[in-house]
């Protein structure tokens, strides 16, 4: 059975036309999906045959929210959705002073294998379709009752894994008849899918690209991130210089600092080499200590050092404090997050 939110606007035009109905009730159905609604009864401008014709012939896929957890600290709320087939994803929302910035997952599970990431452990289960990965906006704005102005897709999975299906949310989500969220208030984090970098640059959608680089060689890196191995560090950055060259945008390089392994005065000179001239900010995450690998936070003495290296290169970086009130995205959330999943539900 199709599911109407899973596709585009023109896709929709063409289906609601088929069933002999004026091309804009297409555009109002389409509306409802970002409203983080999950049956067709819900569509209350549309007439009860019609509604009772879309619900016979069509399905939605939604995610609709199993349990909310908020932090007192710094106003994060974190929430289980559950999907039509009972499998449980994620999803973040962080309020700031500029609105509610949301991050999103694009797959139940994970398959990078990433040393790090507790998300890797029980591999990857499925994609998420559109319509899902859009339901969890739609869902969190709901129940928020406030508009989201930012997403980023740095939850579970590996959006540029699931390729197809990430690009037509980006382009529903975008869509004034939908949420309307402009490109440039969308980041898309990723492990390094090479290839797939070089198609995205060709979207024409100005995104920010979020890379998660943690190392500056192919030693370190294929130690921590099995992708490595594939698309190794040089062909990586290429793509990214290819990136920026194209869309003008400025990559975030994302680097958790692992104590020991990666935060060393050698490997912020490589890190420094390989960025030089780059359009580029580099994100220093002290990495949450992750106990199933045994692997700990750099301690701030190292951070520090590690920064000023980049900064005497003139590379723009910060430092991300992992919780707190000035979380930039959801990367210290994320570890705790995944952890949450695993002990809550079970699937990681
Ligand atoms: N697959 C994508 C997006 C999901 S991970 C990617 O790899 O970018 C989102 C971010 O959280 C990545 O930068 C990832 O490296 C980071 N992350 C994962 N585990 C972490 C940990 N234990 N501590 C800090 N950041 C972590």
């Amino acid at each position: 059975m199709i599911s109407l939110n899973d596709l585009t606007l023109s896709e929709l035009e063409n289906e609601i036309t088929g069933l002999g109905e004026p091309k804009f009730r297409a555009a109002q159905i389409f509306s409802w999906f970002s409203k983080g609604i999950s049956g067709f009864d819900e569509m209350s401008d549309l007439s009860k045959p019609l509604r009772q014709r879309l619900s016979e012939n069509y399905g939605i896929r939604a995610a609709v929210i199993e349990k909310k957890l908020s932090s007192a600290k710094d106003g994060t709320d974190k929430y289980l959705l559950r999907l039509g087939d009972g499998n449980i994803i994620e999803s973040v929302a962080m309020k700031y002073k500029h609105g509610i910035s949301v991050c999103l997952s694009t797959q139940v599970g994970c398959r990078m294998g990433c040393a790090f990431c507790a998300s890797a452990l029980g591999g990857s289960v499925r994609n998420l379709s559109p319509g899902e990965i859009l339901g969890q906006a739609a869902a969190l704005q709901r129940d928020l009752g406030e508009r989201i102005s930012n997403i980023v897709l740095m939850g579970i999975g590996e959006p540029l894994d699931n390729y197809e299906n990430v690009i037509r949310f980006l382009k529903n989500v975008n869509n004034p008849l939908g949420m309307n969220i402009g490109y440039r208030h969308i980041s898309l984090s990723t492990c390094g899918l090479v290839d797939r970098i070089y198609d995205l640059a060709k979207e024409n959608m100005p995104i920010t690209l979020s890379v998660s680089l943690h190392a500056p060689n192919d030693e370190i890196r294929s130690k921590l991130m099995p992708i490595n191995k594939k698309y190794p560090v040089a062909k990586l950055i290429a793509a990214c210089r290819e990136y920026t060259r194209i869309t003008n945008r400025r990559i975030s390089f994302e680097y958790i600092l692992i104590d020991g392994v990666n935060d060393g005065e050698t490997q912020a000179g490589e890190l420094s080499e390989s960025l030089l001239g780059m359009l580029c900010h580099v994100n220093l995450i002290p990495a949450n200590p992750v106990t199933e690998s045994g692997l700990k936070k750099s301690p701030p003495k190292r951070v520090e050092a590690f920064k000023n290296r980049l900064l005497r290169h003139r590379i723009n970086v910060t430092v991300r404090r992992a919780l707190g009130t000035d979380i930039d995205a959801s990367c210290g959330q994320l570890r705790r997050k995944h952890k949450n999943a695993q002990q809550q539900q079970g699937w990681c």
